[in-house]
């Protein structure tokens, strides 16, 4: 018998590699949907068609490539239609999840409010928001059940007190995050603001960076605390002296969580204040020219730092858009602990700041106009949001600090939280995001009264923060990757075998000097109903087992 022969060995064929939709490439013709909807119109024209014809005509007579796309980059998304069970979505055609409201998101750069901006969102929440408002943990504050009808008003409004809703969301750079005590805290190493300010006035609505790849995200803090959570963002600029140019700030680029979740890198360049919007501008303008455009789930910057490195995407930013060489710098020392400003601390001045807390981001119109008028009661005229979802009142005499605090508290806002209701997070969840599949905010704010009846034998032995963030689904709104214990919405089996709304839980991500992942344990899935069980039993068992000095996030 003749022995089989062996198939002759096939020529490797040579993989075809099609390129990544990139514009410094020569890929200018779209390539998938949203990049033909945005090449078709600049999103900012939408602006007009809402002033002119759909805040006439109504609801029905959007476009559809306006609603579902263009809207986002003046801050609004149609919100969830009610009832419609997170189980669903995906199942079912997107038009069938939109309600005939929207979310309104008003940008807050640097977090930095006057009380007479404050009380002018809490107006408009009162008159055309159904009272509703989210501090949102970039620092904006987002409104529901808007109309299409009043957005003229509103953004007349919103622009006599010098706030705006301009790209807010979209393919373009969002809000600027900045350190909600620049200017004030006595351990600043630089204050950031005129910096946030030159990028928001020169740059924000500037038509030639409205088309980016996918959402831009920024972080300018002089806070030796990185309390702008730097290490997620597309950019950052973190406050560091350099031992011979004085204080000025390390440039970080690539970071970001959602689905591909990764920490930013240095690209060892310090920028002094004043270069910071040059700087600034030409990273963003690197991610418009190079930034993946074929799919959207590779279009973030984070992609392309990770493909290029650190060293190649400074020489590109030195070569090709600052035509000079960036000074090299030191690395910022990591902080350790609270980043949050809650509670009463002194400023530089011999004024206070008071942070206080709000339920998982879940405040009121009503509350935000109660907040502007304590705080003008106490002689202050300036407000604050943070990258937790809270609010700070600046400049407060010493004499007036209790009674200030008081008042808030009796608002819901606690500048002295439970250990939980200080470390909690949710997004905005099924109640009005149509990605969603589990409810996030409510479901935050039970599980902290919860928690806080459930665990108050050992509230004082819990020193280090832990930190729990639930989020209504894998895109990781509320940084489910960097909390100790970090929750990502889906159905998951009951006792019964029934598919109910729960929870996979992440276990000790974290940011600053334990920044990592959380990591997602086998069978850590939890329903909603079970949170407040599984969460005491976790924290018992840390308690019980811990090392001297171990942290919950080690
Ligand atoms: Fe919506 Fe998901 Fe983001 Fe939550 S994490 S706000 S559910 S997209």
């Amino acid at each position: 018998m003749v022995p089989p022969t062996e198939a002759p060995a096939r020529p490797a064929r040579k993989r075809k590699t099609r390129g990544e939709g990139q514009w410094a490439l020569g890929y200018r013709e779209p390539l998938n949907a949203n990049e033909r909807s945005k090449k078709d119109d600049n999103p900012l024209n939408v602006r007009q068609r809402i002033e002119t014809i759909y805040a006439h005509r109504g609801f029905d007579s959007i476009d559809p490539a306006d609603l579902r796309g263009r809207f986002r980059w003046w801050g609004l998304y149609t919100q969830r239609a009610p009832g419609i069970p997170g189980a669903r979505t995906g199942t079912i055609e997107p038009e069938a999840l939109d309600d005939r409201y929207f979310m309104l998101r008003v940008r807050i750069d640097g977090g930095a409010l006057t009380t007479e901006q404050l009380r002018t969102v809490g107006e408009i929440s009162q008159t055309y928001a159904r009272d509703t408002a989210d501090i949102t943990d970039r620092q904006n504050i987002q409104l529901h059940w808007v109309r299409v009808e009043d957005m003229p008003t509103i953004w007349q409004k919103l622009e006599a007190v010098g706030l705006s809703t301009t790209e807010a969301c979209g393919d373009c750079p969002r809000v600027v995050l900045g350190s909600p005590v620049a200017g004030i805290a006595a351990d600043e190493i630089v204050d950031a603001t005129p910096a946030i300010k030159e990028i928001s006035e020169r740059f924000i609505g500037d038509r030639s960076l409205s088309n980016l790849p996918r959402k831009f995200k920024t972080a300018i803090s002089g806070s030796p605390r990185w309390d702008t959570v730097p290490e997620i963002n597309d950019v950052s600029l973190v406050g560091v002296v350099h031992p011979e140019h004085g204080p000025g700030f390390d440039l970080w680029v690539g970071g970001g969580l959602s689905t591909n979740p990764k920490l930013a890198v240095r690209l060892g360049a310090w920028v002094p204040l004043d270069e910071v919007a040059e700087v600034w501008h030409g990273v963003v303008q690197i991610f418009r020219d190079y930034g993946y455009r074929r799919l959207r789930h590779r279009a973030r910057i984070k992609f392309l730092v990770a493909d290029w490195g650190a060293e190649k995407f400074r020489q590109v930013l030195e070569d090709e858009y600052l035509g000079r060489k960036l000074l090299d710098g030191p690395a910022p020392e990591t902080p350790a602990g609270h980043r949050d400003h809650i509670g009463v601390h002194p400023q530089a001045d011999g004024n206070f700041y008071v942070g206080a807390k709000s339920a998982a981001g879940r405040v009121s119109g009503s509350t935000l106009m109660a907040v502007a008028k304590a705080a003008e009661r106490v002689g202050s005229g300036r407000i604050r949001t943070t990258v937790e979802q809270n609010l700070l009142v600046l400049d407060v005499p010493k004499s007036e600090v209790d009674g200030l605090v008081a008042e808030l508290a009796n608002l819901g806002l606690r500048s002295d939280p439970s250990p939980w209701r200080r470390n909690v997070m949710a997004c905005t969840g099924i109640e009005f995001c149509k990605l969603a599949i589990v409810e996030t905010k409510q479901r935050a704010i039970a599980l902290v009264n919860d928690l806080e009846e459930r665990l108050a034998d050992i509230q004082g032995d819990v020193t280090d923060p832990v930190t729990i963030n639930l989020n209504g689904c894998p895109n990781a709104c509320a940084r489910t990757q960097v909390a100790d214990i970090g929750l990502k919405g889906q159905m998951v089996p009951d006792a019964n075998g029934e598919q109910v709304e729960g929870f996979q839980v992440h276990l000790g991500g974290g940011l600053g000097q334990d920044a990592g992942f959380g990591r997602k344990i086998r069978g850590h899935k939890v329903t909603s109903a079970e949170l407040g069980d599984y969460v005491e039993r976790l924290v018992r068992r840390y308690l019980d087992q811990r090392a001297a000095g171990e942290r919950f996030a080690q």
